[in-house]
């Protein structure tokens, strides 16, 4: 499938074009067109255009039966998507097809589930109430889309996290705009099949490819006819998204970076612990926001869990690599960094040797770490690879400072056995979601997102569909 931008119903590839390399072993994939100023243009007019159509008048249950479609269309070409995204990405199929592609159309279903048949509870409220002494009122409030979204998406997970944002936009019943990681452009190209296929009117979803800062997401966060925007990715790009959004007080939706801790008590279940927190530190080879970074071990089980989980790092063998050799040079950097702040290299450490194909590719190790103080740069920054460092603590309240002392506050990991502690713990933890005894277990109508650096506003189910949406208070007076 080759990368395009779809304007307005129409596929097209004009802007200069960039070479899509292959993490895995650095070959050439294809190009990709960056979008000009003039493409981004077109895909805001067209989505506007398509908002004074039938789509600004399609009911919540015909919005619905639209999702539907874009889901089918998605499981029907499910190996396709799983091809592009694990080439794109380098993450092992298994991970595409059994996350990614059965995540997106989840969020097509879910948000579709949302609307069809409880229209009510999710657009209108109605209250019989006073109005100042000039008799009675009737209040009822509707909920209007904002118009038109600007979906800007990460390349860790392309297509879920796309979708993720995607599917409520439209689900409330605005018209997108969606610049994808210039990363990984393909599954968002063949998402545009298939909402073409699905008959959704032309400029209801637009796609135009290209980079961030000086390129097609600064063009469209910047547009002075964008509504709204809902923006994944690190956190100083967050922040220049803001600056460039203030001139049209344009509101935001942020997911964004994290440092976030594991915190390991002397009841938990070891074996679990260990095994969770595997999963948590090397999924996708730690690129994935919600990965474990920072590891707390309560001291009487500290040295058996850290020689554990180093001979369970040592022994992991299948990863992906990083998405691209600047960034597996980033996160080389800090394990020279953390070498030179003082840390014990338990496990990893280096770059794996395959000799095959893969050694053209943009592998790290899984690497574990102790001893680094918490003002280290390694402990304090964000990687975003296969790393973790750990170190001990005694009691909880210790516990709850180390794991709150982080600029950050996405996620958190709390192993235990007691039950009274995991309730007295996490609420304290400062972070948009704490995990208690397992990692990632997600229900997409939960809330989801960061305190502090980590975001601004809540997705997840109705959460979305509130911040894509804007409450309209009708007053009648009686
Ligand atoms: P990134 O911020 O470099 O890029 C994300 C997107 O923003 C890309 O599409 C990029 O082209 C675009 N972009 C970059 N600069 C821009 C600018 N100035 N204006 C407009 N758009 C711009 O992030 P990344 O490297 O793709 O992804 C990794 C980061 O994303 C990590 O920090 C990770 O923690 C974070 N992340 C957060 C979540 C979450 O849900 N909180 C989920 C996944 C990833």
């Amino acid at each position: 499938m080759k990368a395009e931008h779809y304007v307005g119903g129409m596929f097209r590839s004009d802007g200069p074009a960039f070479p899509l390399l292959a993490p895995a072993d650095g070959t050439e994939l294809g190009t990709v067109p960056e979008a000009t100023r003039e493409v981004v243009d077109d895909a805001v007019a067209a989505a506007r255009a398509a908002l004074a159509g039938p789509w600004g008048r399609a009911s919540a249950e015909e919005r619905a039966v639209a999702l539907r479609r874009v889901a089918d269309g998605v499981q029907a070409r499910f190996e396709e998507f799983v091809d592009a995204e694990a080439a794109d990405t380098g993450k092992p199929r298994e991970l595409a097809a059994t996350v990614d592609v059965p995540r997106a159309v989840g969020n097509f279903r879910a948000y579709a589930d949302l609307l069809y048949g409880r229209p009510e509870r999710a657009y209108t409220t109605q209250i019989p109430g006073w109005s100042g002494g000039a008799g009675q009122a009737l209040n009822y409030s509707v909920r209007r889309p904002l118009g038109v979204v600007a979906v800007i998406s990460p390349w860790n997970l392309p297509l879920l996290l796309l979708t993720w944002k995607v599917a409520p936009a439209l689900a409330a019943g605005n018209a997108v705009v969606a610049k994808p990681s210039e990363e990984t452009p393909t599954t968002a190209t063949l998402l545009a099949h298939v909402i073409a296929e699905a008959g959704l009117p032309d400029g209801v979803f637009n796609l135009v490819h290209g980079h961030g800062a000086g390129a097609a997401g600064e063009f469209l966060t910047g547009h002075p006819g964008v509504d709204a925007i809902a923006f994944t990715g690190e956190s100083a790009t967050g922040a220049a998204i803001m600056r460039n959004a203030a001139d049209h007080v344009t509101p935001v939706s942020f997911e964004l970076g994290g440092k976030n801790p594991a915190l390991v008590f002397a009841d938990a279940d070891l074996d679990a612990a260990v095994e969770g927190t595997v999963r948590s530190s090397f999924t996708h080879s730690g690129q994935i926001c919600l990965c474990t970074e920072r590891v707390y071990v309560e001291r009487p089980v500290y040295e058996e869990f850290v020689e554990r989980l180093g001979a369970r790092a040592r022994a992991l063998t299948g990863y992906g690599p990083m998405i691209s050799a600047e960034h597996r040079d980033k996160v080389l950097s800090y394990y020279r960094l953390a070498r030179e702040e003082g840390a014990t290299v338990v496990a990893g450490g280096g770059t794996p040797e395959f000799g095959d194909a893969r050694d053209g590719g943009y592998y790290v190790e899984p690497t574990v770490l102790t001893g680094l103080p918490e003002t280290a740069r390694t402990v304090r920054e964000e990687i975003f690879g296969p790393v973790c460092h750990v170190a001990p603590f005694d009691g909880e309240d210790a516990a709850l400072r180390l794991a709150n002392d982080s600029p950050y506050g996405l996620a958190a990991t709390v192993w235990t056995r007691d039950v009274s502690r995991a309730h007295r713990v996490a609420p304290r933890v400062e972070a948009g979601i704490v995990w208690v005894n397992c990692w990632n277990l997600r229900d997409l109508r939960t809330p989801f997102g960061g305190v502090k650096a980590s975001g601004i506003g809540r997705e997840g189910g109705e959460y979305s569909l509130d911040f894509f949406s804007e409450p309209v208070n009708v007053c009648i007076q009686i």
